[in-house]
């Protein structure tokens, strides 16, 4: 194993590398009309990942998520829980804003998924809660976002996913804020349970790695290991 001291530094070092991309970025056609690229902040050791939808105007004058109305109602659920967002690290599909708060477009989406990525795989999150409907659909295609909000879920890559709805519904239609509220009392519960499930498994494999190892890897006898000696003297 190379140990977690690797993970340390390449983690954080990754998300920065993805956001110096990100602000660089003009792989589709949201760039041309952006102020700043939003490439996502938060804490960079985090196991809790948040995934809105795209940037909107406050966002796009900051270059920093969830800055506007939406992000108010965030930071409260969040701290109705006792977090705050240093706590989590906090990202968007798309980077760059749609114009006019649109829905971003598949092409886009799909131009943008790559960053996504790579901040899943640096920040190896224990859980991603999806905020909305178009986070959801990334994680979890086919799930209906009123029947899977707050609860938990794998996705098809074994990704624990908990979604909700995004924070800007509710300023729009005010049933869904104790709503919000709810599902995200769920969260510390949600987190504890994906991190025991992914701790078992883990136990699981090693385990599995130990019973199989020597079988498949055999250690040389002595007379190979002379050989194998001898063969590096030459
Ligand atoms: N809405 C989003 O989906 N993301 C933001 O960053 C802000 C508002
Ligand atoms: Fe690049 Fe994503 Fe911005 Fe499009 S939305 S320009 S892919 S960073």
């Amino acid at each position: 194993m190379t140990g977690t001291i690797v993970g340390l530094v390449e983690g954080p070092t990754a998300l920065e590398q993805v956001a110096d991309e990100v602000r660089a970025c003009t792989r589709c056609p949201l760039a041309a009309r952006r102020t700043h690229a939003v490439p996502g902040e938060g804490n960079l050791r985090s196991d809790v990942l948040l995934v809105g939808e795209g940037p909107g105007a406050r966002e796009d004058a900051t270059g920093r998520p969830f800055v506007g109305p939406a992000g108010q109602l965030l930071d409260e659920l969040l701290r109705s829980i006792g977090w705050e967002r240093g706590d989590v690290f906090i990202t968007n599909i798309v980077k760059c804003r749609p114009p006019g708060n649109r829905d971003p477009e598949p092409d886009e989406v799909a131009a943008c998924a790559g960053y996504l990525e790579r901040q899943e795989r640096a920040l190896d999150p224990a859980v991603v809660v999806t905020l909305g409907r178009h986070s959801l659909r990334r994680y979890l295609p086919g799930a209906r976002i009123g029947e899977a909000h707050g609860r938990l879920r794998r996705s098809f890559s074994g990704q624990h996913v908990f979604p909700m709805y995004h924070p800007a519904a509710a300023l729009h239609q005010a049933s869904l804020r104790d709503t919000l509220f709810r599902d995200m009392r769920g969260l510390p519960g949600a987190l504890l349970d994906a991190r025991a499930a992914i701790a078992a498994e883990l136990a699981a494999r090693t385990q599995v790695e130990e019973a199989t190892g020597p079988a498949v890897i055999p250690s040389p006898s002595l007379d190979e290991a002379a050989q194998m000696t001898l063969f590096e003297e030459r």
